[in-house]
């Protein structure tokens, strides 16, 4: 439908880079969102450009995905790994590399699609540059992160004002949950446009291996009974709250009962910290025979781990979409999340997994069970989870979701400047 159109747009992701590795410190379902949105959008005909910072000197300038898509790396500070809280300062110097940027290339976006607060900034700013729609997704509110974490940043107050001028001025913002657009509403501002399409995942690559095949690969047991975390180390994820399950679960002591814990980490930094903060935990309940850390996992491995799990558990105390949740419903793997967020929309309690109250131990411990006990019951729930998931979360749609919201805004901007009354 848009083949001949070929619309050029921009993903604005300033700090999350969608070409780097997921997995590790800040790189988590930002990056992986605007990399699949922007593959998915290339496909369906936009020239996509993914326009990010660049955080060290080996990364390319210009990275080609596909024909219609690509990764753009401009200077905004020093090249090297800035944490999100301290980058604010760099972003004027984003905006004129942008520009430049546009200049060399000889042509202006029309429309960007802007992730995080900070990315929003650089596009309310750009739009006081030049005529275009500015399309948002927050990826996590401060209004709601500040409210569960003590040691709150000084650059709250900053994003918190952001994040509010952004939902009242900007085109459009983009909830990926109706929890996340309900948040919005009480705790963000009454203004604004708000429409609620939600992250995707690649049904195509979760989903193709059986359990027996990817127990196989992973040298893992036919009748081992395996528990499985994916996510970053960080304290909102609530890895201590599965730890502390799984010591009080009533399979703990079985010979083949086992805790799998991926994620990457880097000693030094704060998910290095997280991460012997719970292996301290792992050892002081004395759950170290029974656990396993496997480190990041890639593409290529990732699969195999949800795949070959009894139950993916997502312990977050607070989690805007949650992306893990629905990869490994996609898998066919049944999902116990915290009864918060965007896991309340992808999970259906007692269909497709269960919830449980966030840091509730003795809440999750019983979740797993009741899932590990019953292998049939798990296969069940583990089906209808796929079936959620076709029908709701693939990036195919989710672009095309996309595609329809930046269609009707490019054309109500084209016929708002025809009108005589905006001339
Ligand atoms: N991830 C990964 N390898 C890992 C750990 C995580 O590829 O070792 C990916 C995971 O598959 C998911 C993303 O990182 O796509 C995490 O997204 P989510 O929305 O669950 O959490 P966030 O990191 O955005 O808080």
């Amino acid at each position: 439908m848009f083949q001949n159109k070929k619309h050029r747009i921009a993903l604005i992701s300033v700090d999350g880079d969608p070409a780097v590795e997921i997995g590790q410190e800040e790189a988590g379902g930002q990056n992986v969102y605007v990399r699949q949105v922007g593959y998915a959008l290339a496909k369906l005909g936009w020239q996509v450009d993914m326009l990010t910072r660049r955080s060290s000197p080996e990364q390319a300038a210009i990275v080609q995905h596909s024909p219609n898509c690509r990764t753009i790396r401009l200077k905004a500070g020093p090249a090297e790994f800035i944490g999100r809280d301290n980058l604010f300062d760099h972003l004027p110097e984003f905006i004129r590399e942008f520009q430049r940027f546009q200049q060399q290339q000889g042509f202006r976006y029309s429309l960007i699609h802007t992730n995080y607060w900070l990315s929003s900034w650089v596009g309310m700013e750009l739009k006081k540059q030049q005529p275009l729609i500015q399309v948002h997704t927050y990826h996590s509110l401060g209004a709601v992160k500040y409210r569960s974490i003590s040691d709150v940043p000084v650059i709250a107050v900053q994003r918190l004002a952001v994040e509010k001028a952004c939902l009242e001025t900007v085109d459009c913002v983009v909830a990926t949950s109706p929890q996340e657009q309900k948040h919005m509403r009480v705790l963000v501002s009454s203004k604004g446009n708000i429409e609620m399409i939600p992250c995707g995942t690649d049904i195509d690559k979760f989903g193709e291996i059986s359990r027996s095949v990817a127990r196989e690969k992973l040298g893992i047991a036919p009748d081992a009974k395996i528990v499985l975390y994916v996510g970053r180390f960080d304290r909102r994820k609530g890895i201590e709250t599965l730890v502390r399950a799984v010591a009080k679960s009533s399979f703990r002591g079985e010979a083949n009962f086992e805790l799998v814990i991926g994620g990457g980490s880097r000693p030094g930094q704060s998910d290095g910290i997280e991460r012997s903060r719970i292996a301290s935990i792992v050892t002081e309940l004395g759950l170290e025979n029974c656990t396993t850390f496997a480190g990041r996992l890639d593409d290529t491995i990732l699969p195999f781990y949800y795949a070959a799990a009894d139950v993916c558990v997502v312990p977050s105390h607070y989690e805007p979409f949650g992306l893990v949740a629905i990869e490994a419903m996609a898998s066919k793997t049944p999902v116990v999340a915290s009864n918060v967020g965007g896991l309340q929309f992808t999970v259906v309690p007692e269909v497709t997994g269960l919830l449980a109250p966030p840091k509730d131990e003795v809440a999750f411990a019983a979740a797993i069970d009741r899932i590990i006990t019953s292998p049939s019951w798990r296969d069940e729930l583990g089906e209808a989870a796929r079936q959620r998931t076709e029908i709701a979360f693939s990036w195919y749609s989710v672009a095309f979701r996309l595609t329809h919201l930046y269609t009707r805004l490019l054309a109500e901007s084209a016929s708002n400047s025809r009108s005589p009354v905006a001339a």
